[in-house]
Order: C-alpha cells, then structure tokens, then sequence
C-alpha cells in the first residue's frame, strides 16, 4: 500500500534518487519507493506507450491488399463466386480507404476547408450479398475478416425484435462486435459485422397494420440507425436493455456491415420485373438471352423492395451483388482445392497417426452426387464424408497401417447407412 512517509527516514526515491525532504511526496510500496514527480512521469510515459502501441496495431490493420489481391486471396478459401468476390474485394478496398482519409483529417468536417478536394466526404458502402444457403456468403465475410485482421461479427437477424418485444435488440449486434473486439471501443469501430439472414427481416405484408410486424419493418427501422452510421448506445452484456445497465457509446460510422440473405422466392420478383421491362428501359435487352436458371444475377433494388425490405434499408446497402447455386464442379472443388479443403483436414488427421489416406475421384464424385440428390449443399459434404470416414478415424490410430484407400464400394456401404437415416 502507498503511504506518505512523514518523517525523513533515509528512505529514497528509487528513480531519481531524492530523499523524503526534497519532496512532496513519497509513496512506498512493496519493493521500493516511488515520488510525486516520477509517478506522473511514468503515468505520462504509460499512456504515451499505451498510445503508440495501440496506433501500431490500428497502422498494421490498415495496411490493406489492393482489390485484386484481395480476391486472391479470398480464391484461397472461397470456390467461385467471382461476382461477389470482386464486389466484396472493391467494397473493402474503398471502406478502408475512407477510414484511412478520416484518419488523415480531410473526411473530418471540423478539418474542412476552401479545397474541394479536401471537403470531400467519402460515404460508407454497406455490402449485401443474396444467394441461395450454403452458396459461400457467411464464408466470404470471414475470409475478409481473416485478411484484415479486424474484429468480426456474425450475427444472425432471425432473432432480432423491435424494442420491446421478445427477442434481442438491434443494438445487441454490436454487443458481439466488442465482444469479438474485448471490448476496445476504438478497434470495434473499424470492425466488420455480418449479419445473416437479412431477408428473414422484410416486411410480411404490403400493408403492415393489419398484423403486427415486431420482427419486419420495426427491425428495419432500427437497424438502419447502425447501417447510416450513427453514436449507439449498446448493453455491454447484450440482452434486454434496462435503465440501470450501463451502455457503451459506439459510433457505427466507419464499421462495415456485409448483410447476407437466401431472398428464397425472389427469383419471383426478378422475372416478374424482366418481363414488363421489355418496353422502354429494358428495350435494348430484348434481344439479350436470359439466364432463366440463375435469375438471381439480375438481382436489382428494386427486387429487394418488392421482396419487402425498406428502401432506406436498401439505400443503405448500396453494394448488391449475388452468389450462384453451387455446381457440381464447383462442389468437388470444394472438397479439395481451399487452403482448408475438407480432404485436407481429413489427410492431416491421418497424417498424424502416420497413415497416408488417400480417397478415389469416384469417392469423392460419389460424395457430391450425394450432396446433390439429398439437396444438402456444400454443408452437406462435410456430414458425408464424416460418415465415410467415421469407423477408419475409430480403428487407424490403433492399427499398424502406413496407407489406407477409400474405395467407392466401402464409401457407399457407408453412406447408404447415412442416407437411410436421412429418409427415416
Ligand atoms: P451461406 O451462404 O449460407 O452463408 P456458408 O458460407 O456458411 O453459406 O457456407 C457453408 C459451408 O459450405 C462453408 O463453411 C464452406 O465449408 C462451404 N462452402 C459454401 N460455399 C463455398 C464456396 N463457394 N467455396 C468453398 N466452400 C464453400
């Protein structure tokens, strides 16, 4: 404990070496002492160093990929999907950008001046990506995050509610961001939020007073106070606000939102509009052909609107782009070729029993196929190949073996097993 000593007992200071008299203040704690002037020094020199070491991360962050290596590097985890991928990699790019020009003081309207160049405000570019489920939206997002190395949340819209009602507040999105952040204010503010399932949010009704609409358009509402970029108060805890919960200020005006959705249905909408947009506008696009099996490439704002979301919602989101449904080719891809291919991870394991696996094309053709016909997508592949897999993760570590081959005939004896309980 500190202590002010009274009387000169020959103690010193144990930084500069002054004697009790000479001055003020002489604290002592448990290893030595400590005077009035250098613990201000060294508080000084804490907060200077605290400064510097927080600048050094944020100056890390910063340091960002031009959008053509971003999309290489989002080629390394994510099949596909190059619309969204250049989409995405602009998005970032520019966002960033912009923290950086507000960093510099020329975005900041108190720093404005007679320059046009220097009152220029570069605006926010929400991003929102439609495309069926399991298409790659939620995995885009977080090879993003893994790029730039800023927090990141995913949060789901599902269980949003306006205030009030059962479920969780829109602010609470924030809550996990500084989570995700441990709770710095400052890194939370530059981090990405994805939010999922974004159509489960639009209005039911074209008239929304003839039924309560708590989780449609009075969510939408709210959350486009967080998209426009604005000082929120937010439950550190999440939950339910209540008036005695201390809230934290968070300002949403440089934190990215990448909003995804499935839109199940808006294909709908798309052909709906593509069709009477063959006279005037749409004219010269008669003669265009029209992909009839991947509509969403279409996707327009005024789809969004049909479908139910606000406009200023979609104003808000002013970078559209779609993912498409999932090739076979692609499929397979996705079991071999990502930086953490599902085979990979399955060789790896083995590796350290120090058993080669190997698996057949046709293994892993078959296991596609599967995919397709039961409708499961990439996320299926993954539940396949467990169940291939399951009883030769049991016995190699036990076993002598250095090689092990799956065949087809084994891989189909397996999964008839996992088939069958999906039908059951
Ligand atoms: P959603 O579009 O519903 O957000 P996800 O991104 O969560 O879909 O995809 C589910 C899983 O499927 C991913 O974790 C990944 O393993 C796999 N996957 C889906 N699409 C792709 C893709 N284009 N490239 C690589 N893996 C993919």
């Amino acid at each position: 404990m500190a202590k002010k000593h009274s009387e000169d007992s020959g103690v010193i200071c144990s930084f500069c070496g002054r004697s009790e008299k000479s001055v003020k203040l002489l604290m002592g704690g448990m290893y030595g002492f400590i005077c009035d002037e250098c613990a201000a020094q060294a508080n000084e020199y804490a907060k200077e160093q605290l400064a510097q070491k927080s600048k050094a991360v944020a100056g890390k962050e910063l340091k960002l990929l031009k959008p053509k290596e971003i999309t290489e590097f989002l080629d390394q985890f994510v099949i596909g999907q190059e619309e969204a991928k250049k989409f995405l990699s602009v998005a970032v790019y520019n966002h960033y950008k912009r923290i950086n020009y507000l960093a510099s003081g020329k975005g900041n309207s108190k720093a404005k001046s007679d320059s046009a160049d220097e009152s220029l405000d570069l605006e926010k570019s929400n991003i929102l990506l439609v495309g069926p489920t399991g298409t790659g939206k939620t995995l885009l997002a977080k090879s993003i995050a893994k790029m730039l190395n800023v927090p990141f949340a995913i949060v789901d819209a599902t269980v949003l509610t306006e205030a009030g009602y059962v479920g969780e507040d829109v602010e609470t999105i924030l809550t996990r961001l500084l989570q995700e952040a441990d709770y710095d204010v400052e890194l939370a503010q530059r981090g990405i939020v994805f939010i999922d399932e974004i159509d489960k949010i639009a209005r039911k009704s074209d008239n929304p007073s003839i039924t309560r609409d708590v989780s449609g358009e009075g969510v939408q509402q709210a959350m486009l106070k967080l998209l426009e970029g604005n000082v929120v108060n937010v439950p550190p805890q999440g939950g339910r606000k209540h008036p005695d919960q201390k809230m934290i200020a968070v300002d949403t005006t440089n934190i990215l939102f990448i909003c995804g959705g499935a839109f199940e249905g808006i294909e709908r909408k798309i052909a709906q509009r593509l069709n009477t947009q063959v006279v005037g506008y749409g004219a010269q696009k008669k003669t265009e052909h029209i992909d009839k099996k991947d509509l969403l490439k279409y996707v327009a704002p005024q789809d969004l609107k049909s479908y139910g979301l606000i406009p200023e919602i979609i104003g808000r989101l002013p970078v559209l782009t779609y993912l498409h449904p999932l090739t076979k080719e692609a499929l397979l891809d996705i079991l071999v070729k990502p930086k953490n291919a599902i085979v990979k991870q399955y060789e790896k394991l083995f590796e350290m029993d120090g058993v080669k696996l190997t698996i057949e094309q046709e293994v892993l053709e078959f296991i596609v196929d599967t995919a397709i016909e039961y409708n499961l997508g990439a996320r299926g592949l993954r539940s396949i190949c467990e169940a291939i897999m399951l009883d030769a993760m049991y016995t190699a570590p036990s076993e002598k073996k250095k090689t092990l081959v799956i065949r087809l005939p084994y891989a189909k004896e397996k999964v008839a097993k996992f088939t069958g309980s999906l039908i059951s």
